[in-house]
């Protein structure tokens, strides 16, 4: 869940004063005394390089959008109410910040930056140094606190109580802050890395996944198709056919045995999540490359990205999207009233029709975007980015 804070400052004063008192308090109080000098200098240049690079993701501005900003034919024309200027592919209004944010992936309270296309890698290089100097604290601290256990036996005067009464105190303190950042760069990299997705597009994609059988999603795809090819949509069909056909032809009861996939209003029968080419997924070894720059430069303080941040490559996969439409393929539209089936009338008689019922009494089927909530809880407002800049209501293709 997102986290405000009453004061933003505290979110740059606390973690500042977790890294100097864990990594400075179980130096003095544990290292100087257990540890080889090379091994301590060792430490503080681990110590440096969390401090560089925590400065670096609060002050390295994640890029904004150049005024009078023009999309290219076939992408969205994205309009900031805020920053009245046309928005690139994947940037935000960011409502802390409040300015258009390029590739924007949250706002980081404790940062109290935006994290975004210009910095992401920067952020990341600071988690991970967190997480490495915080590794080696605890792996340190540990030892200390079985050796206090072996020695129990000691005349206590053997003990040093000061170092004793850091290692209670920090062991904990330290193992908090791996296990949390830890959660936390395993949640930005699983996304980013696995499948090419900012968290804003994570939620978004989840959003879109749970609207996926309505029909108010769909009528908004037509109307996009329509609006930029000047044509109907298409058929659609599944890579996954063989199963789905197996499934349909199984159940007797299933929900779309009377939808047509003809039918202009209606919700494609074969047609499912997994047959949506989301379009910035290039592989791991691509994703990587694309937030975070070349491999020779992630460890370096000042690496990143060497793309613009306004234009991104596309995966290789394209020619097998069959919506043609700019991502995200349901963009705007939002005030779009149809009329739903009524659930009185399904058939509870198999799995697939519970599994669908289930589906359609979850009332964030027709939430707008800017209401919707993710499964943990989050709106797009978490994230930080401002919903009203956000409202694409008056979303435009620019036809070629
Ligand atoms: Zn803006
Ligand atoms: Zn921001």
């Amino acid at each position: 869940m997102a986290i405000q804070l009453k004061w933003p400052i505290l979110g740059v004063i606390i973690p500042c004063i977790l890294i100097a008192g864990i990594g400075y308090g179980a130096h003095f109080f544990v290292f100087s005394r257990h540890m080889s000098l090379v091994d301590q200098i060792w430490f503080q240049v681990y110590m440096t390089m969390v401090w560089i690079s925590y400065i670096l993701a609060i002050v390295k501005d994640p890029g904004s959008p150049p005024k009078n900003f023009q999309p290219n034919s076939g992408e969205w024309r994205r309009w900031c109410k805020k920053c009245q200027n046309y928005k690139p592919e994947r940037t935000h209004h960011c409502k802390t910040c409040n300015k258009c944010v390029l590739k924007m992936d949250h706002h980081c309270p404790w940062t109290y930056n935006c994290v975004g296309h210009g910095n992401i890698a920067h952020f990341l290089r600071f988690l991970l140094w967190v997480i490495f100097t915080t590794g080696i604290t605890f792996v340190e601290l540990s030892k200390r606190a079985v050796q206090y256990y072996k020695d129990s036996d000691l005349p206590s005067y053997l003990i040093s109580k000061s170092e004793m009464f850091a290692v209670i105190f920090l062991l904990p303190v330290d193992f908090f802050v791996l296990a949390s950042i830890t959660v936390l760069l395993i949640r930005c990299v699983k996304d980013m890395f696995f499948m090419g997705m900012t968290q804003i597009e994570g939620w978004e994609m989840e959003r879109i996944e749970s609207q996926f059988h309505t029909e108010r999603m769909w009528a908004r795809i037509r109307r996009n198709y329509y609006k930029l090819h000047g044509k109907e949509l298409p058929r659609l069909t599944s890579w996954n056919r063989t199963q789905r056909y197996y499934e349909n032809t199984k159940d007797e009861n299933t929900v779309n045995d009377d939808a047509n996939d003809n039918d202009q209003s209606g919700v494609p029968e074969e047609f499912t999540t997994d047959d949506l080419i989301f379009p910035y997924d290039r592989g791991l070894w691509k994703n990587i490359i694309d937030s975070c720059g070349m491999p020779w430069t992630w460890i370096l303080p000042w690496g990143g990205p060497s793309s613009d941040g306004y234009h991104f490559d596309k995966t290789e996969f394209m020619d097998e999207d069959q919506l043609g439409l700019p991502w995200p393929p349901d963009g705007g539209h939002q005030d779009i009233e149809v009329e739903e089936p009524d659930v009185s009338q399904m058939v509870v008689g198999n799995r697939t029709n519970i599994k669908m019922l289930k589906k359609r009494l979850d009332p964030r089927s027709t939430m707008k975007r800017t209401e919707w909530r993710s499964d943990a809880g989050e709106t797009l407002d978490d994230l930080g980015v401002d919903v009203e800049a956000e409202d694409e209501d008056e979303l435009m293709v620019k036809v070629q």
